[in-house]
């Protein structure tokens, strides 16, 4: 687990190749995703190491429904009944109506090339036994106004990398937390680092996820706090048009 400090409310933590985020506000934290099932540990150590408890956590903002965003979940609502929140449709897709993942044969597919061989272990190690999860309370959220949340967030649709996938900006930090529509790095990647796509394999819409990216653009943030990869503090715009130029 690796803490990244963003400024004095806000902390980007890495656990297995995947990002959470914690947003405080006094005793009260929100957080952004969960990392992986097996990140659990680590998600409960990132609350520690910035001096809060578990049951400070007034509410988790989902990006998506993918397994290394929600994994951490359960750990928080069956102890401490934290709500849980994102877009409607994601919420659908929280609760398994359908599923938009890679699947176990495009995975083993990566296994043609060794940073794949690595990624494909690292994840079958941070998911194992918990690959049937879905989460039963979700609530949804109105997209496009300050939540009642620590921080104050906004959801801000961006459907592509799932058709629910939402992501969050904090205006009063010109923070933009993601998720997995723009990222600045994974280990599948053959681009380096920097902001970017994620990888085809793992979008249920490429063309969504491009008209998803070009959406961001005009958000007042010069944060970005990405699903992978590392922080960037850049100017929106610029990060948007190099994604969308690689
Ligand atoms: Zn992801």
């Amino acid at each position: 687990m690796e803490l990244t400090r963003v400024d004095d409310q806000v902390h980007l933590v890495t656990g297995t190749n995947v990002n959470w985020a914690l947003i405080s506000d006094g005793s009260a934290l929100t957080l952004v995703d969960a990392g992986y099932p097996n990140d659990s540990a680590a998600l409960l150590a990132s609350i520690a190491a910035i001096g809060h408890r578990p049951e400070d956590v007034v509410a988790i903002l989902l990006t998506h429904a993918h397994l290394d965003h929600m994994g951490g979940v359960p750990t928080m609502t069956r102890r401490f009944g934290t709500p849980v929140l994102t877009g409607a449709e994601e919420a659908r897709h929280a609760r398994r109506e359908y599923l938009e993942q890679i699947t176990p044969a495009r995975m083993l597919r990566q296994c043609t090339r060794p940073a794949g061989l690595r990624w494909v272990a690292a994840t079958v190690r941070a998911v194992v036994p918990h690959l049937k999860m879905s989460l039963d309370e979700v609530t949804a959220v109105e997209p496009h106004v300050p939540l009642d949340v620590p921080g104050g967030l906004v959801a801000v649709p961006t459907p592509g990398h799932t058709r629910g996938h939402t992501a969050y900006l904090m205006p009063a930090a010109g923070v933009l937390f993601s998720g997995d529509t723009l990222v600045t790095g994974h280990p599948l990647s053959r681009l380096g680092t920097g902001a970017q796509r994620l990888p085809s394999v793992f979008n249920e819409s490429e063309a969504g996820v491009t008209a998803a990216v070009a959406s961001l653009r005009d958000l007042p943030a010069d944060t970005l706090a990405p699903g992978h990869g590392e922080l960037v503090r850049a100017p929106l715009a610029t990060l948007v048009d190099r994604a969308l130029n690689r």
